[in-house]
């Protein structure tokens, strides 16, 4: 489903190179972690995956369903099923946060040729996918992210994806500021959107998060590259003994 090829990118403002001859496979209906030390790339894949504009492509290709997409704008990416959970979700004052899911499901289901939701369809669907987040209606009367805690948060970005229906997820640091009970909630909620026609990409720094979200494959970033790829057994082994005996072999 996405299958990355000597990436490089680079900050678009002053040129700086991030994501340094980057390669990774991840077939449909697979989970995917990546980690990797503070600073090595893992967000800024993401936006590059997603087509924020901070950032250019200068070298290899990211095929998505094997066609390349760096032609196509952050719209036509989302509208083609990518979805970000971002590592810091923006606060969008003035926009209630149902509001902001109704014109979200009702754009998704544009691009895929589908009816508007009626508002009652659009309640039922909200309240069932808030229900198994544990999400209170009323948090989603107020402006999306705005005051949230960082957990409500997080919660939020799942809601949107749990509605969204992506083919391909990723998950930037979605464990980070949870706690033991809120990590809980949000893997169950990942879990349940396994499936075998959709990839998902969880990038996490602590390996906590895939106690819950088991990957079918771990992979650590650093300097912009992955530098080893493994099982769910390398998440455990790098929880052991830290990031330094990888990538002093990978040196
Ligand atoms: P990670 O998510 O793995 O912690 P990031 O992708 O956030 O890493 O950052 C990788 C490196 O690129 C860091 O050194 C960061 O400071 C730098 N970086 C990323 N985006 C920008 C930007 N827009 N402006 C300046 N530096 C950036
Ligand atoms: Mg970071
Ligand atoms: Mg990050």
């Amino acid at each position: 489903m996405l299958e990355i090829k000597n990436l490089h990118a680079r900050i678009a403002e002053d040129g700086t190179e991030i994501i340094r001859g980057l390669n990774l496979t991840v077939k449909a209906g697979e989970v995917a972690a990546i980690m990797g030390p503070n600073g090595s790339g893992k967000s800024t894949l993401s936006y590059v995956l997603t087509g924020r504009e901070d950032y250019e492509v200068t070298e290899g290709d990211i095929l998505y369903n094997g066609e390349s997409i760096l032609d196509m704008d952050v719209s036509e990416r989302a509208a083609s099923g990518i979805f970000l959970a971002f590592q810091y979700p923006v606060e969008i004052p003035g926009v209630a946060t149902m509001q902001f899911l109704k014109v979200a499901m009702n754009e998704q289901r544009k691009a895929r040729g589908e009816d508007e939701l009626s508002t009652p369809d659009f309640i039922r669907k909200v309240k069932e996918a808030a229900g198994e987040l544990k999400i209170d209606m009323d948090m989603l009367k107020r402006p999306l992210n705005v005051g949230f805690s960082g957990g409500e948060k997080k919660r939020a970005e799942i809601l949107q994806m749990a509605l969204l229906e992506p083919s391909l997820c990723i998950l930037d640091e979605t464990d980070s500021g949870l706690d033991i009970d809120a990590l809980k909630i949000v893997a169950d909620g990942v879990n349940a959107l396994r499936s075998p026609d959709r990839a998902i990409v969880v990038i996490t720094h602590y390996q906590r998060l895939l106690d819950y979200i088991v990957p079918d494959s771990v992979h650590v970033l650093y300097k912009g590259r992955v530098i080893e790829s493994g099982q769910k057994e390398l998440a455990l082994e790098l929880e052991k003994n830290g990031y330094a005996n990888i990538i002093e072999k990978a040196a």
